[in-house]
């Protein structure tokens, strides 16, 4: 195969314009013209990954296969392309320093004075090649971080101007810019965007395509004079309009023909028209359900909505797939106690409690579950909401008043929930969980293994605590059994109850494998089961 194409998407005037879905969006495209295409983050923070971060900095943290702890725009690139990403997909600021210093260290510089130009940006440089080189993509998007201008994202455009310069027609540049719509002058103004162009220029990056956000229709004169100023082609500006929903936005690049666009100046073929009926067709159920129920979410970051990114998609795709729209009712755990349980929770179709770390809100999402488990609403709980219908079922069905996870409580005399042996001895904080894809064995006759419809399956994790082993004969003898194990460590890793129409805790972490074509069985059926619970109500 020839060597692969890089794209470089950049962003100016403005942070959160929607690099990802842009990115997205055209790897859809140009993947549903038969190219095989893979998107890489690069972000411009110390962090050596966003697994140390509070959700409320930087939304969700997104997990690979791999265990890579990434930025939740990964989780955006998997479910538009349906294609697994990697440790190598999301690099940042940290990590570069990281293997660079460590270079130093072992001497491989030995004499030279060890510089951001060259050693940071070659660095930067060898990151951005590593996916190009395994063979595997014809085509590379890399979306860097921050916004042009940033002082930190410095080194990331220098980095692109050389690979621009050095892989000549095998390399373009993306520019993401704002064209706002000034409403007492009763127009959209293009400045923002030529100074943000002057910007990249400076730093000797000529962009080969504008993406101009806009919330109305970017006129032809108006596209003219951005080519113009800009040193574009007039068909390399493209209009980026407010979307109803992201899934929205690959048909509207492809109008504006920003794949067609793209291929040319990479000197690529068209192949074909995009293949892109399954989309379509989930856009269609999308934006025309047959009915609707409200599902409650139930956490403690809920003032940032980002914080359960994938969870909010991953309902979106299973809403499609029953052809019913699901409107999430967002519940603050701290909100919920004993006698607000019933204002809050009834009426609603299901309810899922998120995963989260530390003892803020737990008492809330153990009080909503002891609700939904003697009220027979459909539940699934994920990771710490496992845990949490762990604890709840020991508490009130086997009547340990003191169980607790040994995350909030070390002391408790029944730790249902406890530190796992291999993870005792660590201290550092960082990627030191357990992270990414482990099998797990479905128990024959449970309710997951009818869910899923195989007995066999790998889901990704990230965590510390497990189900203490210790105690499983009460749990089970209790009416709560572990359907689902880890064949290798026999961790538990789903608990299910028996006289409960449809009740399921994972400790792992099902919404990062969900995606627009293969929408996750665990949430499709949640929602199946809860659509039953709302008619019956
Ligand atoms: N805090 C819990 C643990 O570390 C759950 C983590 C999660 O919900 N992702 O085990």
């Amino acid at each position: 195969m020839a060597s692969a194409k890089y794209i470089f998407v950049t962003g100016g005037v403005t942070s959160s314009l929607g690099k990802g879905i842009i990115s997205a969006s055209l790897a859809k495209l140009l993947q549903a013209r038969g190219y095989s295409v893979t998107i890489q983050k690069l972000d411009p923070y110390i962090n050596i990954d966003p697994g140390t971060l509070n959700p409320y900095e930087h939304g969700e943290c997104y997990v690979t296969n791999d265990g890579a702890e990434t930025d939740l725009d990964l989780g955006h690139y998997e479910r538009f392309l349906n294609v697994p990403t990697s440790q190598a997909n999301n690099v940042t600021t940290g990590r570069i320093y990281q293997t660079v210093i460590n270079k130093e260290r072992e001497g491989e510089y030995l004499g030279k004075t060890v510089q951001i130009i060259p050693h940071i940006t070659d660095e930067i440089k060898r990151r951005i090649q590593l996916l190009g080189e395994t063979g595997e993509f014809d085509i590379v998007i890399t979306e860097i971080g921050g916004t042009v201008g940033d002082i930190e994202s410095l080194p990331y455009v220098e980095s692109v101007r050389q690979l621009k310069w050095e892989l000549g027609s095998s390399a373009l540049s993306i520019h993401l810019t704002l064209v706002p719509y000034l409403a007492a002058a009763g127009e959209l103004k293009t400045k923002p965007t030529q100074h943000s162009v002057k910007a990249l220029l400076e730093l000797g990056v000529q962009p080969d395509i504008l993406v101009c956000r806009t919330e109305k229709p970017i006129s032809t004169d108006i596209r003219r004079k951005i080519a113009l100023f800009c040193n574009v082609n007039v068909n390399a500006v493209i209009e980026s309009i407010d979307a109803d929903t992201i899934y929205d936005v690959p048909l509207l690049m492809y109008k504006e023909q920003l794949d067609k666009v793209v291929l040319a100046k990479l000197k690529l073929p068209l192949q074909h028209e995009p293949e892109l009926e399954q989309w379509k067709i989930f856009l269609g159920k999308l934006k025309n359900p047959l009915n609707e129920i409200r599902i409650g979410l139930v956490g403690k970051y809920i003032e940032l909505k980002d914080s359960y990114k994938s969870i909010a998609e991953a309902f979106i795709h299973a809403g499609v797939a029953n052809e019913v729209k699901v409107n999430l009712e967002w519940i603050h755990s701290e909100k919920i106690d004993e006698q607000h349980a019933a204002a809050r929770l009834s009426g609603l179709a299901g309810v899922l409690v998120a995963p989260g770390f530390g003892d803020r809100g737990i008492e809330g999402k153990i009080e909503a579950i002891r609700y939904v488990r003697e009220h027979q609403i459909p539940f699934l709980g994920i990771c710490l909401g496992m845990q949490c219908a762990v604890i709840e079922f020991a508490r009130n069905v086997i009547g340990w008043k003191d169980a607790h996870s040994t995350e909030m409580n070390p002391a408790t005399r029944h730790p249902v929930i406890d530190f796992m042996e291999n993870q005792k001895n660590i201290t550092r904080k960082g990627g030191t969980m357990r992270l990414g894809e482990y099998s797990c064995s479905l128990v024959k006759g449970s309710k997951v293994s009818s869910v899923y419809g195989k007995h066999k399956i790998t889901e990704r994790h990230r965590h510390r605590y497990e189900f203490n082993n210790k105690f499983l004969k009460d749990f089970e003898d209790a009416g709560m059994t572990a359907s689902g194990i880890n064949p290798d460590t026999n961790l538990v890793e789903i608990m299910e109850l028996k006289n409960h129409p449809w009740f399921i805790g994972v400790q792992f972490h099902p919404e990062y494998k969900s995606t627009v074509e293969n929408p996750h069985p665990l949430f499709v059926k949640f929602i199946k089961a809860a659509m039953e619970k709302s008619r019956q109500s």
